[in-house]
């Protein structure tokens, strides 16, 4: 019984024995395993933890006017957050905060209070507060400072759908930031340094990887001063009309330059996200429409250069006529209350001839007029840089019936952009050779040397030197005796087009009752054309026809803007009996639309 008990003890034992060695070999192995054969794997994993790459934030490109003035650069900020983990007090800490940042201490305390344990209380805030925060972070457990930039607009709304805007991350929301926002960002780079042991950066750990590379500047085509007129203009036009929205593009023809192009209504991109969306659009390029009487230019130039006489009668204008599938009619006027009569290319542009540029659209037929509306550019697409442009709406010339062709003649069922519309004015004042319209004037890197060099847009011939000097004569008769009188400007020879059109429905069916855009295309001086303007209004209010609504914004920005690039007079000035001097010019240049002396129409 003994012999059993103690026999039966030492099983135990040894059994007892073999479970402990069992155990310590299981846990020499897993040692073994962790400690030799995947101690790289461990390093590895600690390094992560206790090392982090940061993003060093590449520099944002500028963005200046032709001539080197700022509108869009960058400033120092800096943001302030809070790591709650790292906050025993949050309501004594929010107090504290909010004093610096002279905001209400319930403003920080509710976001404290959000749950997260990362949280922004501000960003892109004068550096110097934060500044003030940083020295008073031993004060402040939890509360952090970083080092930010901001964009901002030194010349406020100027030129604010060309630029656009970038968000709160320095990212572009809309225009040329948005577009051109690979060429601006730059590449950010990358330092690697050590935590603590409340995961903050040891800063003297620090090793950078990769330097960052600065974005690059774009300098843009435009002039300062002469967007900022064309922006003034289409202002004094929008207080007395108040249109829905409006349009101002200034063109160099010898180049294509766009030296303004303004939009109405408008933002300050300072605060973009406090005005509507609507505001930031870029109507000049973005928006089609149907141009109306301004196109009735490109049948008159298309049929210049197939070789027909400027005084050859097109028909007898009674006012209205019925042709195949539809009824043409002419908007009359004094002295012409039963129709514009014997009508050649002469009369048609002057008095803005429907049933004429509809039979001289007939007489070219579709094909041929459809070929030179591409040569003009309303067909495809522009690329001049905004990256918004729209494409042109239209049917191939083999869809299109008597009736369409008839209306394309004189400029409805085709919607194109002001900015087409303006290139096509440009075509004929630069003696019929069409430049692409350009927004980017040329781009440079960082360190100041060009990256891209300015070159102007792809140049075609679209009509004969002969055809477009032809075409100059018909604008510039339609301003002297026709309805574009309102635009002259004395001392200078203008050539130009009216443009009324009825807004085309969004369901393509018909037109919308009493809603019109009223327009006006040019150049000057006519004699050798420096400047080409269109302006385009969209359902002015009080009056409809672009000699009342848009000449006047074409003579004032074509004034002033005249003055201001110290061009030459190439005409009497009507209301000077013996030269001025020049301080009398600046004040005459400068007075506005003081002889408004406009027709009815
Ligand atoms: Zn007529």
């Amino acid at each position: 019984m003994a012999l059993g008990h103690r026999g039966f003890v030492r099983k135990r034992t040894t059994l007892l024995f073999l479970v402990f060695a069992l155990f310590y070999v299981a846990v020499a192995g897993r040692l073994f395993y962790l400690q030799v054969l995947r101690h790289d794997h461990f390093k590895k994993r600690a390094a992560a933890i206790r090392f982090r790459q940061i993003p060093i934030t590449a520099s944002r490109g500028s963005i200046y006017d032709r001539n080197g003035d700022p509108l869009a650069v960058n400033i120092e900020t800096a943001s302030i957050f809070a790591n709650l983990r790292e906050m025993p007090d949050k309501s004594k800490t929010a107090c504290q905060v909010a004093m610096l940042l002279d905001r209400k201490p319930n403003s920080i305390e509710e976001k404290l209070n959000s749950g997260r344990s990362f949280v922004w209380l501000d960003r892109q805030i004068d550096a110097r507060i934060g500044d003030e925060v940083w020295k008073r972070r031993t004060s402040l457990p939890g509360i952090g400072v970083q080092r930010d930039t901001k964009r901002v607009y030194p010349a406020g709304p100027l030129a604010a759908q060309i630029l656009g805007f970038t968000n709160i991350d320095n990212v572009g929301a809309e225009g040329i930031e948005h577009f051109r926002n690979s060429i601006l960002k730059g590449v950010d780079g990358e330092y690697r340094a050590e935590l603590d042991s409340h995961r903050r950066v040891i800063p003297e750990t620090r090793h950078i990887m990769r330097n960052p590379e600065n974005g690059r500047d774009i300098y843009l085509t435009i002039d300062s001063t002469i967007q900022h007129i064309a922006e003034q203009a289409i202002g004094n036009m929008a207080e007395k009309y108040h249109p829905k929205s409006a349009c101002a593009i200034v063109l160099d023809p010898s180049t294509g330059e766009i030296l303004a192009l303004a939009n109405y209504p408008t933002f300050d991109p300072n605060n973009a996200r406090k005005s509507k969306p609507a505001f930031w659009r870029n109507r000049a390029v973005a928006d089609l429409y149907e141009p109306g009487s301004t196109l009735k230019m490109v049948t008159a130039a298309a049929a210049l250069n197939e070789g027909i006489s400027p005084n050859t009668v097109l028909t007898y204008c009674t006012g209205r006529e019925k042709i195949k599938g539809g009824r043409l009619t002419c908007t009359l006027h004094r002295p012409f209350q039963n129709g514009h009569g014997r009508t050649d290319m002469y009369r048609m542009i002057e008095q803005s001839c429907n049933i004429a540029a509809a039979h001289l659209a007939m007489r070219l037929g579709s094909k041929k007029l459809y070929k030179y509306e591409k040569a003009f550019g309303l067909i495809d697409r522009t690329y001049a840089g905004f990256g918004c442009e729209a494409p042109c709406s239209i049917a191939p010339p083999e869809d299109w019936r008597l009736m369409r062709l008839a209306n394309i003649g004189f400029g409805q069922g085709l919607a194109t952009t002001p900015l087409q519309m303006a290139g096509v004015y440009a075509t004929i004042a630069n003696n019929g050779v069409r430049i692409e319209p350009t927004i980017i004037r040329e781009i440079r890197n960082p360190d100041g040397t060009i990256y891209k060099a300015f070159k102007h847009g792809k140049k075609t011939r679209v009509i004969s030197s002969e055809a477009a000097d032809m075409a100059t004569k018909l604008l510039v008769n339609c301003v002297e005796n026709g309805t574009g009188k309102t635009a002259g400007i004395d001392g200078r020879t203008v050539a130009g087009k009216t443009g009324s059109a009825q807004v085309a429905r969004e369901d393509g069916r018909g037109y919308e009752s009493g809603s019109f855009i009223a327009s006006f295309m040019g150049f000057a001086p006519a004699s050798k054309p420096r400047l080409v303007i269109a302006v385009v209004v969209n359902r002015p209010q009080g009056s409809h026809w672009g000699a009342t609504v848009a000449s006047p914004v074409f003579k004032e920005i074509g004034e002033k803007s005249l003055w201001y690039l110290k061009v030459p007079s190439d005409a009497p000035d009507k209301n000077e009996t013996k030269p001025k001097r020049d301080g009398d010019r600046n004040r005459v240049a400068f007075s506005g639309s003081s002889n408004n002396s406009f027709l009815a129409f």
